[in-house]
């Protein structure tokens, strides 16, 4: 066979030849609706192509974006790896600080921004050396006078509508993505233009996204979690409409945008379908063309599978991968079989995180390394490999604790398998807290809850929430003969971390349980404060979230 390499330079050109009417829909950040389509935005993503190269880009060059889901970002999806550059795209939710350490840890040269992120380039800019120049993903008319920032569609129409795509090695860097470490600073994960094409193979198959020029989809998830769960790449491989919701992510926004542009399948984590089904029982709205919704990021609560299919008709597909991972790793359909049985025992199949997609494999491990049953009973350290799960993260050498030799990767995860070939996830041995679909990091609340002088030892664990699915708890043991106040612990805290880091209480206890090694066992202590209910008011003075 003939060996011509997997590059998403390809996809966008088989887009435009094959499926060049199909249509990509925007929210745009200025407010109307745009309109284009792959044909359009195969001419933009050459004009930039040559932008980029004129603006000194070279191959393995990091670009970095602060940007919405819109068409636009799509472009520079497209336009920046497709010259052999690398497409970074940030996550405008973490703070100022974070996004500096990670935008010169990946030594960006180039900034893409949206105009909503043009406030936090005060704090950027001057911290990032090797920023050459930042881009504002608009037009004049609407960028602020400011002689530093270019206006995207004056550097577009600077250049001409073709450009002829380079051939390169497919293993070649296409993108990254940070994740939060548990310990220490975020960690990058490279993705190459192989990896991605063959994650886009696998979740455009039908038991997963199901993607084709039959589908009109709208990922919620953003272009910066994991590239929209690799939604922009498979959609142009397929030829499947997009409808991008830019900076509205409410209720009200993402309900209108469904069923205007009768959208007919779309994904994203479940803080957004609660904010999307409160607004509809309250409104008593109904949906006239969606059919699934794909859940991913957080577990599905049973109450959200049953709303979506028992009162909407709805099919939920639960789903579960990671930064690591491209990010698909599960994907929760039923088999025929299954969809005879009675509802209750589909519901709990539903629940599981699901299958492993083709190309991935799974199994899990005790503390030993030891591979354990797949009973659906005995739980154990989830491990993962395939060609699209990573090999080490970006800049670090040396060997690293969450992989192994023969390709494992450690998800940090604890699940179990089931003969059927299920997963379930049961706990998170890694040390974070998952808030709306967010990282927050346990640890550096715990060493600053440990900086109050009234404290001896701190654990954050996250519990239980309505909205935001976990939220921190601190759970302290005081000094002998110190007394504190819950709030004045809070407030202490929170007054250095992003406002949504705030923990929502505290619980005073007189010791935590330890592991051999002296650490804190948060396993132990999540089994024993697992009926804890946070208060309905989280305690300290501002917002939970
Ligand atoms: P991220 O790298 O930010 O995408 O986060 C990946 C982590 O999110 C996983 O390792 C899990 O801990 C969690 N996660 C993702 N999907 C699911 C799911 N369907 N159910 C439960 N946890 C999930």
């Amino acid at each position: 066979m003939h060996d011509s390499p997997l590059l998403i330079s390809s996809l966008i050109r088989h887009a435009a030849r094959v499926f060049g009417d199909q249509e990509l829909v925007t929210r745009s950040v200025e407010g109307p609706i745009h309109r284009t389509n792959y044909r359009e935005l195969h001419v933009r993503a050459q004009q930039l192509a040559g932008a980029l190269i004129a603006l000194g880009v070279q191959p393995g060059d990091r670009v970095a974006t602060l940007a919405w889901n819109t068409s636009r970002h799509v472009e520079v999806y497209f336009a920046v790896s497709g010259i052999g550059a690398v497409c970074h795209t940030l996550n405008p939710r973490l703070a100022p600080e974070q996004l500096c350490y990670i935008l010169n840890h990946a030594g960006d040269v180039l900034l893409f921004v949206d105009l909503s992120f043009v406030p936090h380039l005060a704090r950027l800019g001057p911290n990032c050396p090797a920023l050459r120049k930042v881009i504002v993903l608009s037009d004049r008319a609407h960028l602020p006078a400011d002689p530093d920032l270019l206006a995207y569609e004056d550097l577009l129409a600077e250049h001409p509508q073709s450009f002829a795509w380079p051939s390169f090695d497919e293993n070649t860097a296409s993108s990254l993505c940070y994740t939060s470490g548990t310990t220490g600073e975020p960690k990058g994960v490279l993705y190459s233009h192989r990896s991605t094409l063959l994650h886009s193979f696998a979740i455009a198959l039908p038991d997963l996204f199901n993607l084709g020029e039959h589908e009109t989809v709208l990922p919620v998830v953003p272009m910066f979690h994991v590239n929209a769960w690799g939604i922009p790449y498979a959609a142009a491989m397929t030829g499947t409409r997009l409808v991008l919701p830019g900076p509205k992510l409410d209720g009200e926004s993402v309900y209108q945008l469904l069923e205007d542009e009768r959208v007919t399948m779309t994904a994203g984590v479940p803080t957004v379908w609660m904010m999307l089904l409160n607004y509809m029982q309250q409104h008593g709205k109904r949906f006239s063309t969606l059919k699934r919704v794909i859940v991913g990021g957080s577990a599905a609560p049973e109450a959200m599978i049953r709303t979506f299919q028992d009162q909407y008709g709805v099919e939920l597909r639960h789903a579960w991968g990671m930064t690591e991972t491209s990010p698909l790793g599960t994907f929760c359909s039923l088999t025929p079989a299954m969809k005879q049985w009675p509802t209750d025992e589909q519901v709990a199949v539903q629940r599981k995180q699901g299958r492993p997609a083709f190309g991935v494999e799974l199994r899990i491990v005790d503390d030993a390394g030891t591979v354990l049953p797949e009973t659906g009973e005995v739980s154990g350290d989830l491990q993962i490999r395939g060609p699209w799960v990573c090999s080490a993260y970006y800049k670090q050498e040396g060997e690293s604790p969450t992989h192994h030799p023969q390709g494992w990767f450690s998800t940090g995860d604890v699940a179990t398998l089931d003969p059927a070939g299920f997963m379930q996830i049961t706990d998170r041995s890694k040390d974070v807290i998952k808030s709306g679909g967010e990282w927050i990091s346990s640890i550096t609340l715990e060493n600053l809850a440990m900086g109050h002088p009234a404290v001896a030892e701190a654990a954050v664990i996250g519990v239980a929430h309505p909205r935001w699915f976990e939220r921190p708890l601190l759970v302290i043991v005081l000094r002998p003969g110190a007394e504190l106040e819950p709030t004045e612990l809070i407030d202490h805290v929170a007054a250095q971390v992003p406002r949504w880091w705030r923990p929502d209480a505290v619980v005073f206890v007189d010791a935590l349980p330890h592991t051999a090694t002296g650490k804190v066992s948060k396993l132990l202590l999540r089994q024993q404060l697992k009926d804890y209910k946070l208060p309905d008011e989280p305690q300290g003075t501002g917002d939970a979230a």
